[in-house]
């Protein structure tokens, strides 16, 4: 066996070097700047008052109408920079919009689309949020948004 001692020196020499990849990657200020949402929600806003960013929390904020054209059905979120362009899943960036809409906007910016939300995305209080929500009679979000873990699970940035 004499290749063996060799293969095994390569196995626990490229372990090594992916355990101090993934170090890197976690650790590195890069990584951090793509994250600075979720590192401010966590550690420095009080939860209280700062409602988490979950799809539900984005959608209540919005009223569960498209920010462009009204309507209730077949809603979704667009990115008013689109992600492809750098634009960040944030609450300043995302706003619930029917597929229609999103469909249309592309990747373009509000702009180069000419569609200009009836709202522009801000971050919510929990105040804010619980204003919106007794605006819905007590089954209207229960019918139309089951899957509430779902929905409830925070969004990537
Ligand atoms: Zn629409």
């Amino acid at each position: 066996m004499p290749t063996s001692p060799p293969a095994a020196g390569r196995l626990s020499s490229s372990t090594r070097t992916s355990v101090r990849n993934y170090d890197k990657s976690v650790h590195s200020p890069t990584f951090e700047m793509q994250l600075p949402s979720v590192v401010s929600l966590k550690t420095f806003v009080k939860p209280s008052t700062h409602p988490a960013f979950t799809r539900f929390n984005v959608f209540l904020r919005d009223r569960f109408a498209c920010q462009y054209c009204g309507a209730r059905d077949d809603l979704t979120f667009d990115h008013l920079i689109p992600r492809s362009r750098g634009g960040t899943t944030t609450w300043v960036n995302v706003i619930a919009a029917c597929s229609p809409c999103n469909l249309k906007k592309g990747s373009m910016t509000i702009e180069e689309a000419h569609m200009f939300p009836a709202q522009m995305p801000f971050q919510p209080t929990v105040h804010h949020l619980h204003r919106n929500g007794r605006m819905f009679p007590p089954n209207y979000l229960h019918e139309s948004w089951l899957d509430y873990l779902y929905w409830d699970t925070e969004l990537e940035p």
